[in-house]
Protein backbone atom coordinates (compact mmCIF):
# COMPACT_ATOMS: atom_id res chain seq x y z
CA UNK A 1 0.00 0.00 0.00
CA UNK A 2 2.93 2.11 0.55
CA UNK A 3 4.22 1.32 -2.48
CA UNK A 4 1.19 3.00 -4.15
CA UNK A 5 1.76 6.13 -2.34
CA UNK A 6 4.85 6.32 -4.06
CA UNK A 7 7.29 5.71 -0.96
CA UNK A 8 10.02 3.10 -0.83
CA UNK A 9 10.64 0.35 0.45
CA UNK A 10 14.29 1.79 2.30
CA UNK A 11 12.12 4.63 3.37
CA UNK A 12 9.47 2.18 4.92
CA UNK A 13 12.46 -0.34 6.98
CA UNK A 14 13.76 3.88 7.74
CA UNK A 15 9.92 4.76 8.94
CA UNK A 16 9.93 1.03 11.51
CA UNK A 17 13.24 1.69 12.76
CA UNK A 18 12.77 4.96 14.08
CA UNK A 19 8.67 3.73 15.28
CA UNK A 20 10.73 1.40 17.75
CA UNK A 21 13.01 4.13 18.70
CA UNK A 22 9.89 6.31 19.89
CA UNK A 23 7.82 3.95 21.44
CA UNK A 24 8.62 5.15 25.30
CA UNK A 25 7.91 8.71 23.56
CA UNK A 26 4.53 7.67 22.68
CA UNK A 27 3.90 6.19 25.79
CA UNK A 28 4.77 9.30 27.77
CA UNK A 29 2.60 11.14 25.11
CA UNK A 30 -0.60 9.18 26.04
CA UNK A 31 -0.14 9.66 29.74
CA UNK A 32 -0.58 13.53 29.06
CA UNK A 33 -3.32 13.14 26.81
CA UNK A 34 -5.19 11.21 29.05
CA UNK A 35 -4.61 13.65 31.85
CA UNK A 36 -5.81 16.54 29.87
CA UNK A 37 -8.62 14.40 28.43
CA UNK A 38 -10.03 13.73 32.38
CA UNK A 39 -9.75 18.17 32.76
CA UNK A 40 -12.16 18.92 29.77
CA UNK A 41 -14.60 15.53 30.55
CA UNK A 42 -14.65 17.29 34.13
CA UNK A 43 -15.29 21.01 32.97
CA UNK A 44 -18.20 19.63 30.81
CA UNK A 45 -19.65 18.32 34.10
CA UNK A 46 -19.57 20.90 35.93
CA UNK A 47 -20.96 23.28 33.89
CA UNK A 48 -23.86 20.45 33.02
CA UNK A 49 -23.35 20.55 29.42
CA UNK A 50 -26.22 19.46 27.64
CA UNK A 51 -27.56 19.14 24.28
CA UNK A 52 -29.55 22.91 24.52
CA UNK A 53 -25.85 24.90 24.78
CA UNK A 54 -25.22 23.52 20.97
CA UNK A 55 -27.21 26.27 19.84
CA UNK A 56 -26.34 28.94 18.70
CA UNK A 57 -27.84 32.92 18.07
CA UNK A 58 -27.82 35.69 16.03
CA UNK A 59 -27.78 39.29 15.50
CA UNK A 60 -26.41 40.90 18.37
CA UNK A 61 -26.53 37.32 20.13
CA UNK A 62 -27.84 38.31 23.48
CA UNK A 63 -28.09 35.81 25.61
CA UNK A 64 -25.98 32.81 24.09
CA UNK A 65 -26.21 30.08 26.78
CA UNK A 66 -23.77 28.00 24.49
CA UNK A 67 -21.30 30.85 24.38
CA UNK A 68 -21.52 31.81 28.13
CA UNK A 69 -20.87 28.15 28.79
CA UNK A 70 -18.14 27.22 26.53
CA UNK A 71 -16.42 30.24 28.15
CA UNK A 72 -16.83 28.76 31.62
CA UNK A 73 -15.67 25.88 30.36
CA UNK A 74 -12.50 27.25 28.51
CA UNK A 75 -11.35 28.82 31.71
CA UNK A 76 -12.04 25.95 33.78
CA UNK A 77 -9.90 24.00 31.73
CA UNK A 78 -7.24 26.27 31.63
CA UNK A 79 -7.32 27.65 35.56
CA UNK A 80 -8.30 30.98 35.05
CA UNK A 81 -11.10 33.11 36.19
CA UNK A 82 -12.52 33.83 32.89
CA UNK A 83 -12.71 33.54 28.96
CA UNK A 84 -13.58 34.89 25.91
CA UNK A 85 -13.83 32.13 23.12
CA UNK A 86 -15.24 34.01 20.59
CA UNK A 87 -15.39 33.02 16.21
CA UNK A 88 -15.62 36.69 16.00
CA UNK A 89 -11.61 36.88 17.02
CA UNK A 90 -10.27 35.85 13.34
CA UNK A 91 -7.17 34.61 14.63
CA UNK A 92 -4.18 33.68 17.22
CA UNK A 93 -2.68 37.32 15.85
CA UNK A 94 -6.12 39.04 16.05
CA UNK A 95 -6.72 37.82 19.54
CA UNK A 96 -3.23 39.28 20.48
CA UNK A 97 -3.85 42.13 19.36
CA UNK A 98 -7.15 42.56 21.12
CA UNK A 99 -5.54 41.50 24.10
CA UNK A 100 -2.59 44.13 23.34
CA UNK A 101 -4.93 46.81 22.37
CA UNK A 102 -7.01 46.41 25.61
CA UNK A 103 -4.28 46.42 27.96
CA UNK A 104 -2.28 48.88 26.84
CA UNK A 105 -2.86 52.93 26.56
CA UNK A 106 -1.42 56.09 25.05
CA UNK A 107 2.05 56.72 27.08
CA UNK A 108 2.28 53.03 28.03
CA UNK A 109 5.26 50.43 27.93
CA UNK A 110 5.21 47.24 26.50
CA UNK A 111 7.91 45.05 27.10
CA UNK A 112 8.75 41.41 25.30
CA UNK A 113 11.22 39.31 27.72
CA UNK A 114 12.00 36.21 25.06
CA UNK A 115 13.43 38.88 22.06
CA UNK A 116 11.14 39.64 19.07
CA UNK A 117 7.65 38.57 19.34
CA UNK A 118 6.08 36.32 16.64
CA UNK A 119 6.42 37.70 13.06
CA UNK A 120 2.47 39.26 12.91
CA UNK A 121 2.76 40.78 15.66
CA UNK A 122 5.46 43.28 13.77
CA UNK A 123 3.44 45.66 12.03
CA UNK A 124 0.55 45.35 15.56
CA UNK A 125 3.57 46.55 17.61
CA UNK A 126 5.08 49.05 15.21
CA UNK A 127 8.22 47.39 14.42
CA UNK A 128 7.32 47.47 11.54
CA UNK A 129 6.01 50.43 10.87
CA UNK A 130 2.09 50.65 10.35
CA UNK A 131 -0.46 53.90 10.77
CA UNK A 132 -2.61 51.73 12.80
CA UNK A 133 -0.06 50.07 14.93
CA UNK A 134 0.49 50.29 18.89
CA UNK A 135 3.45 52.54 18.31
CA UNK A 136 1.31 54.85 16.07
CA UNK A 137 -1.34 55.55 19.67
CA UNK A 138 1.88 56.17 21.40
CA UNK A 139 3.04 52.97 22.99
CA UNK A 140 6.47 52.36 23.67
CA UNK A 141 7.97 48.52 22.76
CA UNK A 142 11.00 47.21 24.26
CA UNK A 143 12.55 43.98 24.72
CA UNK A 144 14.66 41.60 26.83
CA UNK A 145 16.23 38.67 24.66
CA UNK A 146 16.71 35.64 25.71
CA UNK A 147 20.46 34.26 26.48
CA UNK A 148 21.16 31.06 25.05
CA UNK A 149 17.57 29.94 25.38
CA UNK A 150 17.10 31.30 28.87
CA UNK A 151 15.31 34.27 29.96
CA UNK A 152 17.98 37.07 31.15
CA UNK A 153 16.43 36.81 34.50
CA UNK A 154 18.28 39.64 35.88
CA UNK A 155 18.11 42.35 33.10
CA UNK A 156 13.90 41.83 33.41
CA UNK A 157 14.42 42.18 36.73
CA UNK A 158 16.23 45.12 36.67
CA UNK A 159 14.02 46.46 33.95
CA UNK A 160 10.95 45.61 36.02
CA UNK A 161 12.10 47.18 39.40
CA UNK A 162 10.98 50.75 37.86
CA UNK A 163 7.23 50.22 37.91
CA UNK A 164 6.50 51.76 34.34
CA UNK A 165 6.54 49.09 32.71
CA UNK A 166 2.47 47.87 32.01
CA UNK A 167 2.48 44.82 30.09
CA UNK A 168 5.08 42.31 30.27
CA UNK A 169 5.04 39.24 27.29
CA UNK A 170 6.36 35.96 26.63
CA UNK A 171 5.74 33.52 23.63
CA UNK A 172 5.67 29.88 24.75
CA UNK A 173 6.52 28.50 21.13
CA UNK A 174 9.52 29.79 18.86
CA UNK A 175 7.43 30.35 15.99
CA UNK A 176 9.43 31.48 13.29
CA UNK A 177 12.85 31.25 15.38
CA UNK A 178 15.48 29.00 16.08
CA UNK A 179 15.23 29.41 19.74
CA UNK A 180 13.35 26.71 22.00
CA UNK A 181 10.04 26.56 23.14
CA UNK A 182 9.59 27.94 26.37
CA UNK A 183 8.93 25.40 29.19
CA UNK A 184 6.47 25.61 32.07
CA UNK A 185 9.04 25.39 34.64
CA UNK A 186 11.16 28.04 33.09
CA UNK A 187 8.35 30.60 32.27
CA UNK A 188 6.89 29.83 36.34
CA UNK A 189 10.31 30.93 37.27
CA UNK A 190 10.86 33.89 35.20
CA UNK A 191 6.95 34.55 36.40
CA UNK A 192 8.43 34.00 40.50
CA UNK A 193 10.84 36.58 39.96
CA UNK A 194 9.09 38.99 38.34
CA UNK A 195 6.65 38.64 40.90
CA UNK A 196 9.72 39.85 43.35
CA UNK A 197 10.04 42.86 42.10
CA UNK A 198 7.08 43.89 40.40
CA UNK A 199 3.14 43.05 41.56
CA UNK A 200 1.21 44.88 39.31
CA UNK A 201 2.65 44.26 35.84
CA UNK A 202 0.36 42.18 33.72
CA UNK A 203 1.72 38.94 31.99
CA UNK A 204 0.74 37.83 29.16
CA UNK A 205 2.13 34.74 27.20
CA UNK A 206 1.43 33.66 23.22
CA UNK A 207 -0.30 30.04 24.05
CA UNK A 208 -0.25 29.44 20.37
CA UNK A 209 0.91 25.72 19.31
CA UNK A 210 1.21 24.81 23.42
CA UNK A 211 -2.05 23.98 24.93
CA UNK A 212 -2.35 20.27 25.86
CA UNK A 213 1.34 19.65 25.14
CA UNK A 214 2.00 19.64 28.80
CA UNK A 215 -0.59 18.83 31.91
CA UNK A 216 -0.08 22.62 33.06
CA UNK A 217 -1.19 25.90 31.27
CA UNK A 218 1.01 29.12 31.64
CA UNK A 219 -2.60 30.44 33.19
CA UNK A 220 -1.77 27.97 36.35
CA UNK A 221 1.60 28.61 37.40
CA UNK A 222 1.12 32.91 37.33
CA UNK A 223 0.34 34.31 33.74
CA UNK A 224 -2.48 37.13 33.89
CA UNK A 225 -3.64 36.56 30.32
CA UNK A 226 -2.66 33.66 27.83
CA UNK A 227 -4.13 33.69 24.09
CA UNK A 228 -4.48 31.13 21.54
CA UNK A 229 -5.88 29.81 18.75
CA UNK A 230 -8.87 27.42 17.67
CA UNK A 231 -7.70 26.46 14.32
CA UNK A 232 -4.40 25.06 16.34
CA UNK A 233 -4.76 22.86 19.63
CA UNK A 234 -7.54 23.87 21.28
CA UNK A 235 -9.73 23.58 18.38
CA UNK A 236 -8.99 19.85 17.43
CA UNK A 237 -8.96 19.98 13.99
CA UNK A 238 -12.69 20.95 14.32
CA UNK A 239 -13.70 24.37 15.17
CA UNK A 240 -13.25 25.78 12.04
CA UNK A 241 -12.37 29.54 13.03
CA UNK A 242 -11.81 31.76 16.25
CA UNK A 243 -9.34 32.09 19.56
CA UNK A 244 -9.68 32.38 22.86
CA UNK A 245 -7.88 34.93 25.50
CA UNK A 246 -8.32 33.05 29.07
CA UNK A 247 -7.24 35.04 32.25
CA UNK A 248 -8.25 37.50 35.50
CA UNK A 249 -12.02 38.55 35.16
CA UNK A 250 -11.44 42.14 34.83
CA UNK A 251 -8.69 41.83 31.61
CA UNK A 252 -11.22 39.66 29.95
CA UNK A 253 -13.21 42.11 30.27
CA UNK A 254 -11.21 44.80 28.97
CA UNK A 255 -10.34 42.51 26.02
CA UNK A 256 -14.38 42.31 25.62
CA UNK A 257 -14.93 45.79 25.63
CA UNK A 258 -12.09 46.20 23.21
CA UNK A 259 -13.31 42.81 20.70
CA UNK A 260 -17.08 44.06 21.16
CA UNK A 261 -17.97 47.42 22.06
CA UNK A 262 -17.17 49.29 25.38
CA UNK A 263 -20.42 49.06 27.72
CA UNK A 264 -21.18 45.50 26.09
CA UNK A 265 -18.27 43.40 26.37
CA UNK A 266 -19.22 39.94 26.51
CA UNK A 267 -22.54 40.08 26.19
CA UNK A 268 -22.85 40.46 22.97
CA UNK A 269 -20.95 38.38 19.70
CA UNK A 270 -23.58 36.22 18.12
CA UNK A 271 -22.05 32.43 18.23
CA UNK A 272 -23.97 31.74 14.86
CA UNK A 273 -23.82 27.97 15.11
CA UNK A 274 -20.39 27.15 16.03
CA UNK A 275 -20.82 26.14 19.46
CA UNK A 276 -20.89 22.76 19.28
CA UNK A 277 -18.03 22.32 17.02
CA UNK A 278 -15.99 24.39 19.77
CA UNK A 279 -17.17 22.07 22.24
CA UNK A 280 -16.59 19.06 20.28
CA UNK A 281 -13.06 20.22 18.97
CA UNK A 282 -12.20 20.98 22.77
CA UNK A 283 -13.60 17.08 23.56
CA UNK A 284 -10.74 15.39 21.17
CA UNK A 285 -8.18 18.03 21.88
CA UNK A 286 -6.18 16.45 23.70
CA UNK A 287 -6.16 13.39 21.47
CA UNK A 288 -5.63 15.41 18.51
CA UNK A 289 -2.97 17.56 20.15
CA UNK A 290 -0.90 14.17 21.65
CA UNK A 291 -1.42 13.24 17.96
CA UNK A 292 0.78 16.18 16.26
CA UNK A 293 3.32 15.71 19.51
CA UNK A 294 3.64 11.79 18.24
CA UNK A 295 4.00 13.07 14.40
CA UNK A 296 6.78 15.98 15.73
CA UNK A 297 8.59 12.99 18.10
CA UNK A 298 8.55 10.34 15.02
CA UNK A 299 9.72 13.22 12.09
CA UNK A 300 12.45 14.24 14.79
CA UNK A 301 13.80 10.98 15.11
CA UNK A 302 13.42 9.82 11.33
CA UNK A 303 14.91 12.89 9.99
CA UNK A 304 17.97 12.74 12.63
CA UNK A 305 18.41 9.13 11.49
CA UNK A 306 18.69 10.32 7.87
CA UNK A 307 21.58 12.98 9.17
CA UNK A 308 19.38 16.03 9.60
CA UNK A 309 19.70 18.68 12.65
CA UNK A 310 16.10 18.31 13.98
CA UNK A 311 15.09 20.62 17.21
CA UNK A 312 13.78 19.11 19.75
CA UNK A 313 15.50 15.61 19.25
CA UNK A 314 12.83 12.93 19.84
CA UNK A 315 13.65 12.59 23.47
CA UNK A 316 13.47 16.00 24.64
CA UNK A 317 10.48 17.28 26.63
CA UNK A 318 7.98 19.21 24.55
CA UNK A 319 6.24 21.95 25.15
CA UNK A 320 4.88 22.66 21.95
CA UNK A 321 4.07 20.94 18.73
CA UNK A 322 6.86 22.25 16.15
CA UNK A 323 9.11 20.17 15.16
CA UNK A 324 11.96 21.85 13.00
CA UNK A 325 14.14 20.11 10.53
CA UNK A 326 17.28 21.94 9.10
CA UNK A 327 18.02 21.55 5.52
CA UNK A 328 20.63 23.98 4.89
CA UNK A 329 19.94 23.95 1.50
CA UNK A 330 16.77 25.95 -0.41
CA UNK A 331 15.66 23.28 -2.88
CA UNK A 332 15.64 19.94 -0.20
CA UNK A 333 13.55 22.87 2.41
CA UNK A 334 11.06 23.48 -0.56
CA UNK A 335 11.11 19.61 -1.87
CA UNK A 336 10.00 18.71 1.83
CA UNK A 337 7.22 21.18 2.04
CA UNK A 338 6.32 19.96 -1.35
CA UNK A 339 6.60 16.06 0.08
CA UNK A 340 4.10 17.21 3.24
CA UNK A 341 1.34 18.62 0.59
CA UNK A 342 1.47 15.83 -1.62
CA UNK A 343 0.89 13.35 1.64
CA UNK A 344 -1.67 15.26 2.73
CA UNK A 345 -5.41 14.51 2.22
CA UNK A 346 -6.58 17.68 0.94
CA UNK A 347 -5.01 19.33 -2.18
CA UNK A 348 -2.59 16.66 -2.66
CA UNK A 349 -2.15 17.97 -6.01
CA UNK A 350 -1.25 21.45 -4.99
CA UNK A 351 2.53 22.28 -5.26
CA UNK A 352 3.60 25.17 -2.77
CA UNK A 353 5.80 27.69 -4.04
CA UNK A 354 7.31 30.42 -1.65
CA UNK A 355 5.68 33.45 -1.66
CA UNK A 356 5.29 36.69 -0.15
CA UNK A 357 2.48 36.50 2.65
CA UNK A 358 0.85 39.39 4.46
CA UNK A 359 2.45 40.15 7.59
CA UNK A 360 6.07 37.88 7.08
CA UNK A 361 9.48 39.76 6.25
CA UNK A 362 10.81 36.88 4.40
CA UNK A 363 9.08 34.99 1.32
CA UNK A 364 7.11 31.73 3.22
CA UNK A 365 6.21 28.32 1.94
CA UNK A 366 3.15 26.73 3.55
CA UNK A 367 2.62 23.21 2.70
CA UNK A 368 -1.04 22.25 4.07
CA UNK A 369 -3.48 19.68 2.64
CA UNK A 370 -5.77 20.89 5.33
CA UNK A 371 -9.89 20.77 5.70
CA UNK A 372 -9.49 24.15 7.45
CA UNK A 373 -7.56 27.20 5.79
CA UNK A 374 -4.41 27.66 7.81
CA UNK A 375 -5.20 25.01 10.84
CA UNK A 376 -1.84 23.77 11.59
CA UNK A 377 -3.67 21.32 13.80
CA UNK A 378 -3.51 19.70 11.04
CA UNK A 379 0.03 18.30 9.23
CA UNK A 380 1.82 21.26 7.72
CA UNK A 381 4.81 22.56 7.12
CA UNK A 382 6.21 26.10 7.24
CA UNK A 383 9.25 27.89 5.94
CA UNK A 384 10.36 31.51 5.48
CA UNK A 385 13.17 31.12 2.87
CA UNK A 386 16.23 32.33 4.95
CA UNK A 387 19.61 30.88 5.86
CA UNK A 388 19.81 27.81 7.48
CA UNK A 389 16.46 26.96 5.31
CA UNK A 390 14.75 25.50 8.58
CA UNK A 391 11.27 23.67 8.17
CA UNK A 392 8.88 24.31 10.58
CA UNK A 393 6.73 21.31 10.65
CA UNK A 394 3.51 20.62 13.21
CA UNK A 395 -0.25 19.14 13.35
CA UNK A 396 -1.61 15.90 12.30
CA UNK A 397 -5.01 14.81 13.80
CA UNK A 398 -5.07 11.22 13.72
CA UNK A 399 -2.55 8.99 14.50
C1 LIG B 1 0.23 30.79 14.96
C2 LIG B 1 0.86 31.66 15.96
C3 LIG B 1 0.46 32.97 16.14
C4 LIG B 1 -0.53 33.64 15.25
O1 LIG B 1 -1.70 32.96 15.10
P1 LIG B 1 -2.53 33.07 13.73
O2 LIG B 1 -3.78 32.39 14.10
O3 LIG B 1 -1.75 32.40 12.66
O4 LIG B 1 -2.72 34.52 13.46
C5 LIG B 1 1.08 33.71 17.12
N1 LIG B 1 2.04 33.18 17.87
C6 LIG B 1 2.47 31.93 17.73
C7 LIG B 1 3.55 31.40 18.59
C8 LIG B 1 1.89 31.13 16.77
O5 LIG B 1 2.30 29.87 16.63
Amino acid sequence: MYEELGIRDELIEKANIAEQEVKEEFERINKIAEQNSIKVLKAFQKYNLSEMHFGGTTGYGYGDVGRDTIESIFAEVLGTEDALVRTQLISGTHALTVALFAMLRPGDTMLSINGKPYDTLDEVIGITPNSSSLKAYGVKYEQIDLIANEFDVNSIKKRLEKQDVKLVCMQRSRGYSTRKSLSIESMKNVIDKIREVNKNVIIMVDNCYGEFVDVVEPSSIGADLIIGSLIKNLGGGIVPNGAYIAGKKDLISLCAERLTVPGQGKEVGASLGINKQILQGLFFAPQVVASSVKTAVFASKLLENLGYKVDPKFNEKRTDIVQTIQFGDKDKLIKFCQGIQKGSPVDSNSIPEPWDMPGYTDKVIMAAGAFTQGSSIELSCDAPIREPFIAFMQGRINI
